[in-house]
Parts: C-alpha cells; structure tokens; sequence
C-alpha cells in the first residue's frame, strides 16, 4: 500500500493522533503551517474531492461536523479557523488521500 494516510489510519506509520473514531482519523500535520494543525482524514481511501461519490455525502458532512467539535476542544471558536480542502496538484494537494486542514493561530499563507 503506498498511501501514507492509508498506513497512518492501519498504524503502520506513526503520527502525533489527536482524535479517531470507527470512520476518522486527526492527527497533527508533520509541518504545520499554524500554531494548531491538524488533518481531518476519512478512514475511506477516496483520493480527492472530485472523486466523491453520491453515497461520500454523509461523510463530508460529517467532515465538517467534526472540525466544529475539536475547535471547540481546542478553544478557537472564538478566536476562529480555518477549514481547507487542496484539490489537485494546481490546488495544493500533495497526499491523494482526502483530508481537512483545520488551522488557527498564526496561518501562514504560501
Ligand atoms: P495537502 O497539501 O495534500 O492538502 O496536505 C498534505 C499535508 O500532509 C501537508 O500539510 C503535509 O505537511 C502533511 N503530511 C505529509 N506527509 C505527512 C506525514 O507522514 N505525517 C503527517 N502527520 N503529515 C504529513
Ligand atoms: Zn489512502
């Protein structure tokens, strides 16, 4: 398996593991760009957002639904955050694997 989310979700690979459930998977990005980082990443290998599926609805809400509960975790309601999906190697995305970067404090911009 070459995916490296893929063998982070089976522990293959090691990651700093903020949350997991039955269908995620959060853990800190290796190279944050804010003081809080961390990839929301579905256990189903879908590789971008373009490849979603009608049934991957309820997953990208859910997606969503669980970047509200760990801001909230992580105190940055109020302060706020950002949500980002790269899409294609013209939108950033590096890992073909689909995933959420929530980040707040001090957001670099590239
Ligand atoms: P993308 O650019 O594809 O939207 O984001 C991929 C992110 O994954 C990048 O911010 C990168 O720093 C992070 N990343 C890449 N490889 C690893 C890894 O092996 N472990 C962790 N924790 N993050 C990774
Ligand atoms: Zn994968």
């Amino acid at each position: 398996m070459e995916c490296i989310f893929c063998k982070i979700i089976s522990h293959q690979q090691e990651a700093d593991i903020v949350y997991e459930n039955e269908q995620f998977i959060v853990f800190k990005d290796i190279n944050p760009k804010a003081l809080i980082h961390f990839l929301i990443v579905p256990k189903k290998h879908i590789k971008t957002i373009n490849d979603l599926k009608e049934e991957d609805r309820e997953l990208v809400s859910e997606m969503i639904f669980l970047a509200k509960k760990l801001a909230i975790e992580q105190e940055i309601v109020e302060k706020g955050y950002s949500l980002t999906f790269n899409v294609g190697r013209g939108g950033g995305q590096i890992i073909d694997h689909i995933h959420l970067h929530l980040m707040s404090g001090e957001i670099k911009n590239e």
